[in-house]
């Protein structure tokens, strides 16, 4: 079978921020770099990114710089997190978003004329830049804008626009292909024709995203199947942290059609409070002990505080996400939720009318939309909803690259940044710090290269026979891939959700293999011309691989930590802040094996305070960063 074919330097998968970012680098760098994306061009989730980007520029309150910022984002992540990716993160962000208002961003300003930075939680001082509620817009606009000049560039130079750089929009990968251990390619389908496409490269970078569609409940949208975390699994990469999904405290509840979809944290950033059925502001009774000395523990204080932040400690509203989630799923448990099983944001009784129309335009319009409320006027019913995956690609901090030679991530699909939880804000920052970082890398790597790999046709073939064979399957045995995804959504929603238990999560287990022996058998009709049941069915061996990494690694992880909280194991337990979980593909299944963290370095750890430092290390690592320090 003659199989479409194209010879490129670098192949970056995924055309959201992280993709994009990565590609301009590989083509500044002069590489010949090609763009994938299954969906639309420009349609990715960069796009519906709504509060901000976190970047400690310090313009509406002077005291902010890097070190607070990553101070905060090991706070969130419960010092998890891969402190070297913390701290390139918070270091270069400023540069980043100062570099996109040299592409043609535009973000709000102060009234003095700067970058304009609004509060959300777990960040110390307002940090987001924004553009009211459609940050990611312009991300997504201002990243493309650049592309188009790189390619008119090329078009002077060579008499090409895509000489350098080209996107190929709705083409699914499906395998990566190697040369012995190294990466030589990418094999795909376009989902229009279903006809196969095949990408030689060297190199790869992932830019997929996340996983939020093995989840019932979630704001991601169809994309969101983990395609690269299983394209990485399989190509022999290891993921790190798939146990810490985040489940954002404020979805849509109500109508069902549109549950899960995402309401954003900047109305809580800009003065939104969480009120339950009794009209009780419960989030005072819910500020843990590591956060105590922060956050206000009366109404009076917290409200002082969107005018004095100086002098007052902020409000529990803007706590980090997963305390405010679990504080939800709480109240609607012990009875005191919304009518339709959410709790009551209230920006009406908060904020003049005028200003929440300019400030939350999206907001405004999303609830009068899809659930005709004003909320100008009226409360919105809200409750946690699957948003993020801290879970990813363990990559080296500094060049984003994989265990495998010639694979890089970045962007939501990399791990180890957020730790077991990720703060608001602090992704958008994520995907052009390291989608530029991952450009680096691979360009270095391309160039380091004695000669270009090569891509066997038995390969080939093997790829091209496993995408088709939801046409042919086995008689008698047919499974229809719609019906499966929604078991597997539900059981995952059900047993490896906000709250987990042992018991749940080894019948999550035996239902997720259960589903792989079934998704053998899946069966689509039709032809290979645009048709949704068969893409379908070549993401679900995606997400059930992703969610076996969910789920293994939650059921190991006996304690409760940001994004992975144990109903069996509610404390937070030193020991295991000291170790990773490895996620790797082993046979058809997954093997997770224990890593050590590598401990902070010196000058990172004098940031933080002894007593803060004591509520998540062991004494016996106290003792010795102690030692050290004498
Ligand atoms: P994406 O932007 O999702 O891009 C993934 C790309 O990969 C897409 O182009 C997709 O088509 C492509 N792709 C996937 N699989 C394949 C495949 N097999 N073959 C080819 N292409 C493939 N974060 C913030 O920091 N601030 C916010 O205010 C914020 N608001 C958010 C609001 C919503 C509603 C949501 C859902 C998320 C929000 N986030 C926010 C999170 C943030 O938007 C995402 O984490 C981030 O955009 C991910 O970017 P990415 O580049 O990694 O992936």
């Amino acid at each position: 079978m003659e199989i479409e074919r194209h010879e490129y330097d670098v192949v970056v998968i995924g055309a959201g921020g992280a993709g994009l970012r990565a590609a301009i680098e590989t083509r500044q760098a002069g590489l010949r770099t090609a763009v994938v994306c299954k969906s639309l061009f420009g349609k990715a989730h960069t796009v519906m990114a709504e509060g901000g980007i976190a970047a400690s520029m310090g313009n509406v309150n002077s005291r902010d710089n890097w070190q607070v910022h990553f101070r905060d984002t090991m706070r969130g992540g419960k010092f998890l997190n891969n402190w070297r990716m913390a701290e390139l993160h918070a270091r270069e962000a400023p540069q980043r978003v100062w570099e996109l208002e040299t592409y043609g961003a535009l973000f709000d300003r102060t009234p003095d004329g700067r970058i304009s930075q609004r509060n959300f939680g777990g960040h110390e001082y307002p940090r987001l830049a924004h553009v009211g509620d459609r940050t990611g817009l312009e991300l997504i606009r201002t990243l493309q804008q650049k592309v188009v000049s790189l390619q008119q560039e090329d078009h002077a130079e060579f008499g090409d626009y895509e000489a350098r750089l080209k996107v190929f929009q709705e083409c699914t990968v499906t395998e990566l292909l190697k040369d012995g251990s190294a990466v030589s390619g990418a094999f795909g389908y376009w989902r229009e024709s279903g006809r196969f496409v095949l990408f030689d490269a060297p190199a790869v970078i992932l830019a997929t995203g996340g996983i939020g569609k093995s989840f019932k409940v979630t704001s991601n949208s169809w994309e969101y199947t983990g395609d690269g975390h299983a394209l990485a699994l399989r190509a022999g990469a290891s993921l790190i942290n798939m146990e810490f999904v985040q489940f954002h405290p404020t979805g849509m509840v109500w109508p069902p059609s549109v549950k899960g979809i995402l309401v954003t944290e900047s109305v809580r950033g800009d003065g939104g409070v969480l009120r339950n059925s009794e009209g009780s502001r419960f989030m005072f009774d819910y500020i843990p002990e590591v956060f105590k000395d922060n956050y206000a523990d009366n109404e009076a204080e917290a409200d002082r505080w969107y005018d004095n932040p100086e002098d007052n400690r902020r409000p529990p509203e803007l706590l980090p996400r997963d305390e405010v989630a679990r504080a939800i799923n709480n109240e609607v448990k012990e009875g005191r939720g919304s009518p339709h099983g959410g709790v009551f944001l209230d920006v009406a009784t908060r904020l003049p009318a005028e200003t929440i129309v300019k400030r939350l335009p999206s907001m405004h319009h999303q609830f009068k939309e899809l659930a005709d409320v004003d909320i100008t006027a009226e409360s919105m019913e809200v409750g946690p909803t699957c948003h993020y995956v801290m879970g990813g690609v363990e990559v080296d901090p500094d060049t984003a690259a994989s265990r495998v030679p010639g694979l890089f991530a970045a962007g939501e699909v990399a791990g180890g940044m957020h730790g077991s939880n990720r703060l608001g804000g602090n992704s958008l920052s994520d995907l052009l710090v390291f989608g530029r970082r991952a450009g680096t890398g691979a360009a270095d790597y391309v160039r380091g290269l004695p000669g270009r790999p090569s891509i066997t046709q038995s390969d080939v073939d093997a790829a091209a026979q496993r995408a088709a064979d939801p046409f042919n399957p086995v008689e008698g045995k047919s499974e229809n891939p719609y019906a499966l995804h929604s078991e597997l959504q539900q059981a995952m929603n059900d047993l490896v959700g906000i709250i987990r238990r042992g018991e749940e999560m080894r019948q999550a287990l035996d239902r997720l293999r259960e589903l792989v022996a079934r998704a053998e058998h899946l069966e689509v009709e039709g032809n290979r011309q645009f048709n949704p049941g068969w893409h379908l069915a070549i993401d679900l061996r995606n997400m059930l691989l992703v969610s076996e990494c969910v789920a293994r690694a939650a059921l190991l992880r006996t304690e409760s930590r940001g994004g992975h909280t144990r109903d069996d194991h509610p404390a937070m337990d030193a020991q295991w802040r000291r170790k990773l979980l490895v996620c790797q593909q082993s046979g058809d299944g997954i093997e997770v094996t224990e890593q050590p963290q590598v401990p902070m370095r010196p000058d990172l750890l004098e940031l933080f305070k002894q007593e803060e430092l004591r509520k998540y290390y062991t004494e016996e690592e106290l003792a010795d960063v102690l030692a050290k320090e004498l």
